[in-house]
């Protein structure tokens, strides 16, 4: 941006989509401005590991099945195809190149991952230099390599800068208010501007007004600072179309969840799980598709469930190791088990990990998991109705017995609850943040109440990430990461490609 504070494209947040929107506008020629309310760019997607990608030269090599037909079909089937088939389709289109577009940058990947058993090969894990094991936070690297090449290609990038409002005259975005370290607001006259501000997940009024969730209490989602909602107030203040904005759902236990890592893989294992009226409601198989159990979760009352296993289930996981790996907690035996009970029942804190960080001081310390010698003792600690429970466990007995006429569950799974200790877990709906908010075509320019387009404004990443219907599609892990990128990809191109158009 020149002196005078004029850019062809202002882009309004330098997280996942933002950076990638700035780099791919500049390719094509653009004066970019990239205006950033934090002291660096990546946004929440510094904590994720990989992005979706199919037919992908990883999954040829791996020799993954999975086409971009497939994903096609499971995502507007998944979505009863109430979601724009043809951005869907474009991004599905783009998902590969994009992974070749950033290894030109420096980029590299591990390879095409699952993240559970059911969900397809399509998680590109980014490769931390100098290892070869997948890390959490990997996909840093990933955004300082688009920083570096947004610096290369003479993006300015302005940190602790805030955009306040989107000037639209006549119709037209000619503008950002914006307010820099100084306090000092002014505008940035512009051709167009790209809105990628992440949503809405730090933004508990948000959250309770648009989902009906009390953070901290019935939710537990990562609170990304940063991620306010600015974006989608400003852009509902220009007459941009509302959609209604989901929560990538996922589940968690307070405290246990990132920090005794072991328990909580233990606990999220497909044994007998309850709700607060002692009835069991899922078929427990489905638990690693967090989003399925959080969801399920959710509609229990207070919103919560349980998951209860016993001394005989612990000897059984010591023998053979768990049902359930994931690829990101990489906790396959119990050898921590006894030391991490042990130190949670006495209040000692191991392995505390930074997502820990985000929850707050009440979450964790709020005890959610137990150690019980009896049924009665689960009912007392928890407050789940004792008679339910105990028919329950009956009835669950039963059914590993035989068969769980009740929900399915594959036997290798049904293992019953006959004495010993229990060992109890206490589960809670979380998020990694909202998804949507505003109407976008399938070019991401966004749309007013009408429908039309405004011209010159572009929204791209969570604000615009409205096609996953009412859940995320975990079965092709990398989505959300996938979304924002190729999204930004595409509104970066397609802005220069307007400001250059008769159009204009
Ligand atoms: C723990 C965790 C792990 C994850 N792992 C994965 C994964 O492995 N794969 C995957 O697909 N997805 C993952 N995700 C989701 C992924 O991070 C998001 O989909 C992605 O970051 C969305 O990109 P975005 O650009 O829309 O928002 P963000 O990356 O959050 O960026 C938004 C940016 O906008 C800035 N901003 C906001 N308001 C303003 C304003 N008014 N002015 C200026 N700047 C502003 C913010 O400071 C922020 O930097 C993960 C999320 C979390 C929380």
């Amino acid at each position: 941006m020149s002196e005078s504070m004029e850019a062809d494209v202002v882009v309004i947040g330098g997280g996942a989509s933002g950076i990638t929107a700035a780099v791919a506008a500049a390719e094509k020629g653009a004066s970019v401005l990239l205006v950033e309310k934090g002291s660096t760019t990546g946004g929440a997607a510094n904590m994720g590991m990989g992005f979706f990608a199919v037919e992908s030269k990883y999954q040829k090599a791996q020799l993954v099945d999975f086409s971009q037909e497939d994903a096609f079909r499971l995502l507007m089937e998944y979505t009863h195809w109430r979601v724009d088939a043809r951005l869907v389709r474009k991004y599905i289109a783009q998902s590969a190149d994009t992974v070749e577009w950033v290894e030109k940058m420096g980029v590299e990947f591990l390879g095409a991952f699952k993240y559970f058993q059911n969900s397809t090969q399509t998680w590109h894990v980014v490769k931390t230099a100098g290892s070869n094991v997948p890390a959490e936070r990997a996909a840093s690297n990933l955004y300082r390599a688009l920083t570096a090449q947004s610096e290369d290609l003479g993006v300015q990038i302005m940190y602790r800068t805030t955009a306040t409002r989107i000037v639209v005259e006549d119709g037209a975005v000619t503008g950002v208010e914006l307010t820099g370290e100084d306090g000092v607001p002014r505008v940035v006259e512009c051709n167009a501007v790209i809105v990628a501000t992440g949503g809405f997940g730090n933004n508990p009024t948000m959250i309770h007004d648009y989902m009906g969730y009390e953070w901290g209490k019935d939710l537990h989602s990562f609170r990304i600072p940063g991620v306010d909602g600015d974006g989608l107030s400003m852009l509902w203040a220009t007459g941009a179309g509302r959609t209604e904005p989901v929560m990538e759902l996922t589940f968690t236990t307070p405290g246990v969840t990132d920090v005794y890592k072991t328990i909580s893989e233990t606990m999220r294992q497909p044994n007998l799980m309850v709700n607060l009226d002692g009835l069991r409601f899922i078929d427990e198989e489905i638990m690693n598709n967090t989003v399925f159990t959080g969801n399920s979760v959710a509609r229990q009352r207070q919103r919560v469930a349980f998951t209860i296993i016993n001394d005989e289930i612990v000897a059984d996981y010591r023998t053979k190791g768990l049902d359930y790996v994931t690829f990101h907690h990489n906790i396959k035996t119990m050898d921590k088990w006894d030391r991490e009970v042990a130190a949670y029942v006495g209040g000692e804190a191991v392995e505390a990990s930074g997502l820990s960080d985000l929850h707050n001081e009440d979450q964790k310390h709020q005890k959610n998991f137990w150690v019980c010698d009896s049924l009665e003792e689960v009912a007392a600690v928890t407050g789940i109705d004792l008679k339910n429970l105990q028919a329950t466990v009956t009835e669950y007995n039963g059914y590993c017995d035989s068969t769980d006429s009740q929900f399915f569950k594959p036997y290798k799974y049904l293992r019953p609850l006959r004495g010993g200790r229990y060992y109890v877990a206490r589960h809670f709906p979380a998020g990694y943040g909202s998804l949507g908010g505003v109407n976008v075509n399938d070019r991401m320019e966004v749309l007013d109440t009408a429908g039309l387009k405004i011209p010159g404004l572009y929204a791209s990443g969570t604000d615009a990430c409205n096609i996953f219907g009412d859940s995320y599609c975990f079965y092709m892990p990398g989505n959300t990461m996938g979304f924002a990128i190729n999204s930004g990809r595409m509104a970066g191109y397609n802005s220069m490609e307007y400001i250059d158009s008769d159009d204009f």
